[in-house]
């Protein structure tokens, strides 16, 4: 073969690096949205505001009141691998904030226009800066590329617009809004009741009323009935448990063997995360088959803790999957707890009908 056949290696641009591994975090607009709530979240909101426009693909826009960003590191706050959070290596089992990786706004600014205002309690004025490929840009050609003061309220909005404006096979692959949206409700939805005590807006730009709001004084259950119906919510068992072994919590809301819908509603978070693990998801379906009529599912809110040394956030970019060790005994302990409480509420509800 002639040296000619064979081909040359070349160093891939940073900016196509950065895109690809954009592309690997955030999928779609929900993910972006996740990540944002996150953040909000991490700087201690208490009131979290998402607007909408065309499913998030147009323009994606967060509002929090959390601690805000300093001036100071606007500069490199959407560059890859720049964080608050983590310090050290051993500092990834001990973490207790969402983000550690400083890599969700980077990616973000990689696909999408990205623009903060942020404003911390002790300035007095707030500063707004756009960034592409995770830099500042200039806000007129030929001015200088820094955050300009502007009026705002103690906090951080962060739009994203026209998501995958470059890449262009992703942009195609997501061209319907609606679900979309659904995707963007979904994730606003668990996080407003995981997180009682943070109220949570999201609307439609445009839109007066709004698709998800719940109050900071909301309890769990107030929230279960805001947002899915009070034919989930009277039908509610209260479930907690600790097993000091692994150690585990369990805490959660899990419908009784009156409520049966046709698709299994599962809100499962681990660490505060919310995530999805089609092992849990598959062993507590199988409790409820002996309760519930067939082809029919629960409604199950479940908050697991595990010490962070044994669960790894980092297996999946999109952090979605989690893996944790005692697997196998942990997932038989949460059927137990659950057979228990179901079982328990079934004879005091037998022995209510017979008095
Ligand atoms: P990570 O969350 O992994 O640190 P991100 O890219 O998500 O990485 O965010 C980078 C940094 O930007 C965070 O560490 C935090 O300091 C800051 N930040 C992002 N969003 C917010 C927000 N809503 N309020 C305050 N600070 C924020
Ligand atoms: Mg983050």
């Amino acid at each position: 073969m002639s040296t000619d056949a064979v081909p040359t290696i070349k160093r891939l641009d940073e900016a196509v690096v950065n895109r690809i591994a954009a592309g690997e975090i955030i999928h779609r607009p929900a993910n972006a949205l996740k990540e944002l709530i996150e953040n909000s979240l991490d700087a201690r909101s208490t009131a979290i505001q998402v607007s909408v426009k065309d499913g998030g693909l147009k323009l994606l826009q967060i509002q929090d009141n959390g601690h805000g960003i300093k001036l100071e590191d606007m500069g490199i706050v959407c560059e890859r691998f720049t964080t608050s959070k983590l310090r050290t290596f051993d500092d990834l089992s001990s973490m207790s904030t969402y983000g550690f990786r400083g890599e969700a706004l980077a990616s973000i600014s990689h696909v999408a226009h990205v623009t903060i205002t942020t404003k911390t309690t002790g300035t007095n004025c707030a500063y707004k800066a756009s960034y592409s490929d995770g830099v500042i840009i200039p806000a007129k050609p030929g001015a200088a590329a820094e955050p300009k003061p502007c009026a705002g309220n103690n906090g951080t909005q962060i739009s994203a617009e026209d998501l995958f404006y470059n890449v262009p096979t992703r942009r195609k692959a997501l061209k319907n809004a609606t679900e979309e949206y659904n995707r963007i409700l979904d994730i606003v939805n668990r996080y407003a009741i995981h997180n009682a005590g943070v109220s949570f807006t999201c609307r439609k730009i445009g839109s007066n009323t709004p698709d998800v709001h719940t109050t900071n004084s909301a309890s769990v259950v107030d929230n279960i009935r805001q947002i899915y119906g009070s034919s989930v919510a009277n039908e509610l068992l209260f479930v907690e448990q600790s097993y000091p072994v692994y150690p585990l919590k369990i805490k959660g809301w899990i419908s009784n063997a009156n409520y049966s819908v046709k698709k299994f509603a599962f809100l499962l978070f681990i660490n505060h995360r919310s995530v999805d693990s089609p092992a849990i998801r598959k062993a507590i379906e199988g409790v409820y088959a002996s309760y519930l009529p067939k082809n029919t599912h629960p409604w199950v809110y479940l908050s697991l803790e595990l010490d962070p040394r044994n669960v790894d956030v980092n297996v999946h970019p999109t952090k979605r999957e989690v893996h944790f060790m005692n697997e196998e005994e942990i997932i038989a302990t949460i059927c137990d707890t659950i057979q228990e409480r179901l079982g328990d509420a079934n004879v005091s509800r037998n022995f209510m009908t017979q008095t």
